[in-house]
């Protein structure tokens, strides 16, 4: 077993703190990963605090991982020591239901194994993830990082970077669309950048005034206060696609009147609380509500290799992890620009 260092979650209300456990001796088929950077995502405050009511402890969260190989399985092909790589949001799927043969591993019938607070498949251990030395994960589900890009700066793309980019690419966002992007946190950040990049025309709809510049820095053409009614109003049936990124309780409603004719509104953010849905503002402009779940691995890849070549990256605040329980009250207020990042080389 290799002894492992990291940060957990002891209770819904305990904070995060010290903690060391062990990780598995590697199988054949799988890759040994120093943890140099893993970001802060909003799903590890909802977990950590039992928010989504699924939680066990104690929790080691973290699914934005970027590191180095330092060890590989006898059957490993694709990875050798030394190899930069990156780790996301699942780390096993059952690789036999329909959705795993067509290459949706995230949308496993079997429920796709998260890289902690899940029970994984050997049905004794509980994963752990990357707020931690290292991790041992499966070839298939470890990803390959261009060493071009600055690395801490490439971790959030291993979540809030294909949570956004797969939606698009599904809503087949391009030049001619009107896209919305609505909350800029750290997966709206990365939803304007994509679609900025993709070429369509790109709105933030925020709740805060102060982020309208930020937001016009990434790219985005225009900035609507979702508070103010008459700005909101005057862009009724105005977007082809609107890309849900709130963490927080709201109702879809108050966003669907904006889609025009089969407008979509694809849905990403998690809250905890049921969004209340008028079936009128549905009918009409035959508008649909889409949800979407980070993106396949051949996907992650192909994200990871478009933000390589675009020169593409999250805009992060590098801690220390000593400051982590500070960091996850600075996101609930918003108070990030744009993402968390851990420095691993503190823990
Ligand atoms: P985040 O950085 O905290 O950003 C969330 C943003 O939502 C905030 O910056 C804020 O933007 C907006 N917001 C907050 N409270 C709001 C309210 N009451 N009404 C309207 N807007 C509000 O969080 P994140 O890491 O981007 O995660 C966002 C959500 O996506 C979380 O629920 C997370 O669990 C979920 N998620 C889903 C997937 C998936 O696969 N579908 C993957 C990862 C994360 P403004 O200040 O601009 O209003
Ligand atoms: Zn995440």
């Amino acid at each position: 077993m290799i002894a492992t260092k990291a940060y957990a979650a002891l209770s819904p209300i305990s904070g995060l703190a010290p903690f060391e456990f062990e990780r598995r001796d590697l199988r054949p088929d799988d890759v040994q990963v120093e943890i140099l950077y893993c970001g802060v995502c909003h799903s590890d405050l909802h977990q950590a605090r039992d928010e989504w009511g699924d939680s066990i402890y104690p929790m080691v969260p973290g699914h934005e991982i970027v590191g180095k190989v330092t060890a590989v399985g006898t059957s490993v092909t694709r990875f050798r020591a030394g190899d930069t790589v990156g780790v996301g949001v699942i780390i096993d799927s059952c690789n036999s239901c329909k959705n795993c043969k067509a290459e949706y591993e995230q949308y496993c019938l079997d429920g796709p194994t998260g890289t902690y607070n899940a029970m994984e498949r050997d049905g004794i251990t509980i994963s752990q993830g990357g707020y931690s030395s290292q991790i041992v994960v499966k070839e298939k589900f470890v990803l390959k990082v261009a060493d071009t890009l600055d690395l801490k700066a490439v971790a959030p793309l291993l979540c809030a970077g294909i949570t956004t980019y797969s939606p698009l690419r599904y809503a087949k966002v391009g030049p001619g669309m009107k896209v919305g992007v609505i909350g800029l946190g750290g997966l709206g950040h990365m939803g304007v950048k994509f679609a900025v990049s993709f070429g369509a025309e790109v709105t933030v709809l925020s709740t805060s005034p102060h982020k309208e510049a930020d937001a016009k820095k990434l790219g985005a053409a225009k900035f609507l206060l979702t508070k103010d009614k008459a700005q909101m109003k005057a862009h009724d049936n105005y977007f082809d696609v609107l890309l849900d990124t709130v963490s927080a309780s709201h109702n879809y409603s108050s966003y669907l009147h904006l889609l025009g004719l089969e407008g979509k509104l694809m849905v990403v953010g998690l809250p905890a609380e049921q969004p209340k849905v008028s079936p009128f503002s549905l009918i009409t402009n035959r508008r649909s509500i889409i949800g979407s779940m980070i993106g396949s691995m051949k996907e992650t890849q192909e994200m990871l290799d478009y933000c390589a070549e675009n020169n593409i990256v999250s805009d992060v605040e590098l801690i220390p992890i000593q400051i982590i329980n500070e960091a996850y009250e600075r996101m609930l207020k918003g108070d990030v620009k744009y993402r968390f990042v851990i420095d691993l080389k503190t823990l």
